[in-house]
């Protein structure tokens, strides 16, 4: 882990990857009452999970980006790993599963991870509130749902001139395509993809895909709970 961290020329990587690695411990524990992670594999988990998670901070969305919210982020990725190693910036990740959002609490409390808040609800609950909405200059998911219904979960948290990174697999061309609709109704402007440099040697084959928030998001959107799954844009 010292390593991975070293090489992405992260500060105090010693002292973060023993929390990552304690991190990895608790949801390795915590995973066989509350389904948190398919992988069991210690080596597995640190590039998939940590490694992957990393992929976005060489960009300058990253870089430039103070508040972040993670959408969907089930075990912590890539939120966690994120705000371990950039501890100046704010995260919050939200999560529609209550136990997993107990278990990651907890374990910020345990660790110390104290620029983490993190937010049991729906992503389409959660962008209508007043106190959210718009005002993250970024936001990230991995993993979480196709490209269109990301958007609609994702684009109402970013503020004007804010971007959203959305961690995708190498055959997301044609679901990407399929969403250009859905993100300029909702505000925003596919500006790029990029493919995702982990450091495990293109072993882990993902994609970055930049969106950037350039209108405000009209009012009726997020659409109720299950609506943008149901009935895509
Ligand atoms: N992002 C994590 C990762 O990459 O390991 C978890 C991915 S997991 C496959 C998808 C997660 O998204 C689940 O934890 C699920 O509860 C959450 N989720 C799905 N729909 C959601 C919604 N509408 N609002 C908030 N969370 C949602």
């Amino acid at each position: 882990m010292k390593s991975i961290l070293n090489k992405l020329k992260i500060k105090d990587a010693e002292k973060k990857a023993a929390v990552l690695l304690k991190y990895m411990d608790g949801i390795l524990e915590k995973n066989g009452h509350v389904n948190l992670t398919a992988i069991s594999d210690r080596e597995e988990f640190i590039q998939k999970h940590f490694a992957d998670s990393l992929s976005c901070i060489g960009a300058e969305e990253f870089k430039e980006a103070d508040s972040i919210i993670d959408v969907g982020t089930g075990g912590g990725f890539p939120g966690i790993p994120l705000a371990v190693c950039f501890p100046e910036k704010e995260f919050f990740l939200v999560d529609s599963l209550a136990k997993r959002i107990h278990i990651i609490r907890e374990l910020c409390v345990k660790l110390g991870i104290d620029n983490v808040t993190v937010v049991h609800g729906r992503a389409e609950d959660l962008g209508r509130q007043e106190n959210l909405r718009e005002d993250f200059d970024l936001c990230v998911s991995r993993a979480v749902a196709r490209m269109s219904t990301l958007c609609e979960y994702c684009l109402p948290f970013v503020r004007e001139g804010g971007s959203f990174i959305a961690y995708k697999g190498p055959d997301c061309k044609l679901e990407i395509d399929d969403s250009l609709c859905a993100i300029g109704i909702l505000g925003g402007r596919l500006d790029r993809i990029e493919r995702a440099d982990s450091g495990s040697q293109g072993e882990y084959d993902h994609r970055l895909v930049f969106v950037k928030k350039i209108r405000p998001t009209p009012e009726e959107y997020p659409r109720r709970a299950g609506t943008p799954s149901k009935k895509p844009l």
